[in-house]
């Protein structure tokens, strides 16, 4: 009764803030009540109570028109029809994502959720109408976020997903936790078999995405099993076998945000551990411009032959536009000068694709994710 009487509040502030609604209709049932709600516009919301939500989290979409993206945004409807959904983490509209990611450009998101813990976002998805699309990101090591930005909603893990812990032989941690803590984290409980991480700068949930491997070690290798969230938010437990990995490549089921993984160790002592991940981090320093905003790889290594070599016969070391460059210390890694837009990073990256085609007949495939619109209005 207490989530009814917020709603009915909530309806009262609606109208009150300019929204006409039209028509509020109680349908009892054993278990729910459900009040209809349409908008002048020709917007429909069909919000439900459930008696037997948890923790009487209030109000659930279940129909949204389904125009909803094209003719009202999440905000619209969010703010017309209820203070919905309730959750422990936060949300934040028009947010911006050039300071969430390594290259550092981006539109806003039209919606950033950043939930308390695994339930949470369970709670989020399974409200979230099934026509939002959903994306989530790790630290941004990976990532050029188009300057339109990014629609519907972006899923970001933080405090709540950083545990780590030992069991056995096996690491359990949360998709938050940085690569490197990984590594140190077991070379510190004397386990070694997680050393290569310690090179990567992403989070788990984006190596378990990626597949990031280096010095011969992919996450595939130790990998034993995966905890994620399906958009419906049912939360499920998937086995290496079933992710389907190959080179920088996750082929499992589709549409799931990595929460926690588990990963195989073997007996070491700390001081050889970490021996070997400092030597891991030094190797990087020396080679690869890790200070500068830049995205990793650019380009997958194609079967036998190494990208950076291509890249570097067709003579696109060093190659510059609008602020956007290919590094001369590591000619597979792009940078962000300081003015590059992310046109001008995916413009350069297209061109250095045609030019390595044009020189040896190889078409490099992206490395690095492209997300979002190109411009605001797509
Ligand atoms: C200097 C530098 C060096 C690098 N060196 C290497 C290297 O040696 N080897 C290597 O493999 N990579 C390397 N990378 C690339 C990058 O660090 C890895 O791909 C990393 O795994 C990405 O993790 P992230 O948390 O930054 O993910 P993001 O870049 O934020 O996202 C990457 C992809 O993963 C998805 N994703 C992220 N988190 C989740 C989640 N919780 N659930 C579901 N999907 C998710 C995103 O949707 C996106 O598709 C390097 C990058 C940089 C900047």
């Amino acid at each position: 009764m207490h989530c009814r009487s917020n709603w009915q509040q909530n309806c009262k502030n609606a109208a009150r803030n300019g929204h006409k609604w039209s028509e509020i209709r109680n349908q009892k049932s054993e278990t729910r009540t459900q009040l209809s709600c349409r908008l002048h516009d020709g917007i429909r919301a069909d919000v439900i109570f459930s008696a037997q939500t948890p923790a009487c989290a209030g109000v659930t979409f279940v129909g949204v028109g389904s125009n909803m993206l094209r003719d009202a945004s999440i905000k619209d409807v969010m703010n017309t029809a209820a203070n919905w959904p309730q959750v422990r983490g936060t949300y934040r509209f028009d947010a911006p994502l050039a300071p969430t990611n390594w290259f550092g450009v981006g539109g806003p998101a039209e919606l950033l959720f950043k939930p308390a813990d695994t339930e949470d976002l369970a709670g989020f998805l399974a409200a979230l109408p099934t026509d939002v699309p959903v994306l989530p990101i790790g630290v941004g090591s990976n990532l050029i976020i188009r300057d339109g930005g990014v629609r519907g909603a972006v899923i970001r893990l933080g405090r709540g997903f950083t545990g780590l812990s030992m069991h056995g032989d096996l690491v359990e941690a949360g998709a938050a936790v940085l690569d490197l803590h990984l590594a140190r984290f077991a070379a510190e409980h004397g386990r070694g078999g997680l050393e290569f991480f310690a090179g990567i700068p992403g989070t788990v949930g984006g190596a378990v995405a990626m597949n990031a491997g280096a010095y011969g070690g992919e996450t595939k290798d130790v990998l034993v099993e995966v905890e994620a969230v399906e958009r419906s938010g049912r939360i499920l437990r998937i086995p290496e076998a079933e992710c389907h990995y190959s080179y920088r490549h996750y082929g499992g089921p589709e549409g799931l945000i990595f929460t926690r993984a588990w990963f195989r160790t073997e007996p070491d002592t700390p001081g050889a551990v970490h021996g070997r991940i400092e030597e891991i981090r030094a190797q990087r320093e020396a080679t690869q411009p890790i200070r500068e905003r830049t995205g990793g790889s650019t380009f997958k290594n194609p079967p036998g032959k190494k990208a950076w070599e291509l890249i570097d016969h067709a003579g696109c070391r060093g190659l510059a536009r609008e602020g956007a460059e290919i590094s001369p210390l590591h000619c597979n890694f792009m940078i962000n000068t300081g003015t590059a837009t992310a046109a001008a990073l995916e413009a350069l990256g297209e061109e250095v694709r045609a030019r390595v085609a044009a020189d040896s007949g190889v078409t490099l495939e992206w490395e690095i994710k492209r997300v979002g619109n190109v411009s605001p209005d797509l």
